[in-house]
């Protein structure tokens, strides 16, 4: 449902995983096995398991160039880190839920599934990439190859699978990962640490004016920053994993090092040409 409707782009740290939606290869599954409730995100209800109207035949959407005008702006934000494509051509080996309707209520049922472990991939590779993540880049690895093992499951074996554990297991590695990174961050001219003010994990900081704000180094891991004004804001080596940037303004603020942060958070944010990024992820069209 991204608005990249074209084969997946070589992410760097991540080449010969496919982590990105590649809507060419899949049978357009989040158009179909999600649920929509009209609202500023999606301009009609949808129920689960129903086709979205737009979907045409091709599992193309019918107003890919259109949707922000059209009233489907959380179109734009949803990323399947590449699960739609594995569990098209992979796991349904080109079978399409048309063709097999059989397959379809199970087809879509593994989206959620499939989506949870690609995601666990996208932060492990990131992690690997991450070099004052080093000490624990054998365990990250290990963690990887067993995700992928998984994601090679059948249906009823990804069905059956405790996705919450697995997403434990992973979150302790990536908090690890995650201090160690910001560590050098937060210390202040003469060494010593100074990322306790920086701790903003899980903060309430909806609408918050946040402009110019020195985050560098900051723990910001699941902040609810909905509509917080980070202009200008310095956002280097911050942790953002699962942060809510939902209308947030990140124009001119300085992301250059952030880790953990998604195409979809970026897609759901504001920002302008002057916001710098990380390599791995493009500037949203809508900027
Ligand atoms: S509007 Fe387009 S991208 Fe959104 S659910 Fe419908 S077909 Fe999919």
């Amino acid at each position: 449902m991204s608005e990249q409707r074209v084969h997946a782009q070589s992410v760097p740290g991540r080449e010969g995983l496919d982590l990105r939606a590649d809507c060419a290869d899949c049978f357009g599954l989040c158009c179909v096995a999600l649920a929509f409730t009209a609202s500023a995100d999606f301009a009609a209800d949808k129920d689960a398991g129903q086709p979205c109207t737009h979907l045409r035949t091709d599992f193309r959407c019918g107003i890919h160039e259109r949707l922000r005008p059209e009233g489907y702006q959380g179109c734009t934000v949803y990323e399947c880190f590449g699960a739609g494509q594995r569990i098209s051509q992979i796991t349904y080996a080109g079978r399409d839920w048309r063709e097999a309707p059989g397959t379809a209520r199970q087809m879509f049922a593994l989206l959620p599934v499939v989506r949870q472990l690609h995601e666990l991939l996208w932060y492990l590779t990131e992690a690997l990439a991450l070099e004052p993540a080093r000490p624990l880049h054998g365990d990250l690895r290990a963690a990887l190859t067993r995700i992928e093992r998984l994601t090679e499951g059948t249906p009823g074996e990804l069905l059956a699978l405790d996705v919450a554990e697995h997403r434990q297991e992973v979150n302790a590695l990536l908090l690890r990962t995650s201090e160690l990174v910001r560590a050098g961050a937060t210390k202040d001219a003469r060494g010593r640490k100074s990322g306790r003010k920086k701790d903003r994990r899980g903060a309430d900081l909806i609408g918050a004016n946040l402009r110019g704000a020195d985050l560098h180094g900051a723990n910001l891991r699941g902040a609810y920053l909905i509509g917080a004004d980070l202009r200008g804001a310095d956002l280097r080596v911050a942790d953002l994993i699962g942060a809510d940037l939902r209308d947030a303004d990140l124009s001119g603020a300085d992301l250059t090092g952030a880790f953990f942060l998604t195409q979809s958070q970026l897609n759901a944010a504001k920002g302008d040409a002057g916001t710098r990024l990380p390599p791995a992820l493009t500037r949203p069209a809508h900027w």
